[in-house]
């Protein structure tokens, strides 16, 4: 039996009505993350080692400047920029010996190896934040727990079979964990059942938008939206996840 602080969540997530229960549950991940990394980590000394060397995307740096206390915020800002220069330092030493480079037929410049340098290390920074890994980390579990409920319990099979799918991003999460996380004899009737969902659901989607574009048609003045009424929100998310994701202004 798979662990209920997995199970409950997704199949709570499936409960609401709306265009992918996957990212209703990173929705959640990401508030938390971002909350926990201004307040409760604030205490958590091994956090905030990591934390003052990964920091965080730009995307996560944008929702905690949304909350309004911005004390733990500039710490966490403080901290990190500290690591980043002490990384950064070793080229301030190269800047004498790169002013006076001057490479010729037979020699080479030394401004490539820097550059590349620079590159690297900025480059890998990028790439890291602790919002983001924890909730992929979650995400993971989530999904592997998902397919799993899929295959043992007939009752989470029927809310799948009822809800609106999933949008792409999940799409393609799901379809990457069905060889990892299904018995061999699920894998093909889960992976029919996905693309039998997907496809209805992206149809209605795309019914919905055009629609929504025939509405801008005077002769369709007098025209009901109905679902159609905010269908390029909700195409947008189908396509590429959510972009709205409201942070906890009282952290
Ligand atoms: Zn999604
Ligand atoms: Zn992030």
């Amino acid at each position: 039996m798979k662990e209920k602080i997995y199970t409950i969540p997704v199949n709570e997530a499936y409960d609401k009505d709306c265009e992918c229960p996957l990212c209703e549950l990173e929705k959640q991940l990401e508030r938390e993350g971002v909350s926990y990394a201004l307040g409760a980590a604030m205490m958590e000394p091994d956090y905030r080692v990591a934390s003052n060397e990964k920091g965080y995307c730009n995307h996560h740096f944008k929702m905690m400047f949304e909350i309004p206390k911005k004390l733990p915020l500039a710490l966490v800002l403080d901290t990190h920029l500290e690591e980043i220069r002490k990384k950064l330092e070793k080229f301030d030493k190269q800047v004498s010996s790169l002013e006076k480079d001057k490479a010729g037929l037979f020699k080479k410049s030394s401004a490539d190896k820097t550059a590349a340098e620079i590159a690297d290390i900025l480059g890998a920074k990028e790439k890291q934040c602790m919002v983001c890994e924890k909730m992929n980390k979650t995400m993971e579990k989530f999904i592997d727990v998902l397919l799993y409920m899929w295959a043992a319990d007939d009752e989470f099979k029927a809310k799948f079979d009822r809800s609106k799918g999933v949008c792409l991003k999940h799409f393609k999460m799901l379809a990457e964990n069905v060889t990892k996380s299904l018995k061999p004899d699920k894998q093909g009737p889960f992976l029919a059942a996905l693309i039998k969902k997907q496809s209805a659901e992206l149809k209605r989607i795309q019914d919905d938008v055009h629609k929504f574009t025939l509405s801008f048609d005077y002769r369709n003045k007098d025209m009901e939206l109905g679902t159609a009424a905010d269908a390029p929100i909700r195409t947008i998310e189908k396509i590429s996840g959510y972009i709205n994701n409201e942070v906890d202004k009282e952290v």
